[in-house]
């Protein structure tokens, strides 16, 4: 079961999810998302679907509107679409892990009864190996 502030973030990110046809065959909105920052606040945003692969993710939207507030850390997260929960793509959990390192701790609600942290869904993320890779030998 989730926690109060659990159960806001999945209607957080509930009330914003809302499809949008945009122009031609473009949308937005196929997903909304909730975050939590360690300031109390949450922020929520929605996706965009364009043509040519160039949208990005409702986490993108999250994400940059808590930098303009002057927050990094995520403590919980929340994405639902298509009356389903979304886990963080990839991209996503990598961009969480390296705007603050720490939110590999973040709380990722992917059920009623399934939350796991960034650091299980991205137990290696990119900054550990560019500051620990292997030199090359001649
Ligand atoms: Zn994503």
């Amino acid at each position: 079961m989730l926690n109060e502030m659990q159960l806001q973030l999945l209607n957080k990110a509930r009330e914003v999810q809302k499809y949008r046809k945009l122009d031609y065959d473009n949308y937005a909105g196929y997903v909304g998302c909730a975050m939590l920052g360690a300031n109390g606040k949450i922020y929520t945003g929605i996706d965009i679907g364009v043509t040519c692969g160039i949208g990005f993710c409702a986490e993108h939207t999250c994400i940059s509107q808590m930098i303009m507030d002057g927050e990094t850390r995520v403590l919980a997260m929340c994405a639902v679409g298509n009356n389903t929960f979304f886990p963080p793509c990839g991209r996503c959990r990598e961009l969480l892990s390296q705007v603050n390192r720490a939110n590999k701790d973040c709380e990722i609600i992917l059920g009623y009864d399934n939350v796991k942290t960034l650091e299980q869904l991205l137990p290696y993320p990119f900054w550990t190996f560019t500051s620990t890779s292997e030199r090359l030998t001649d």
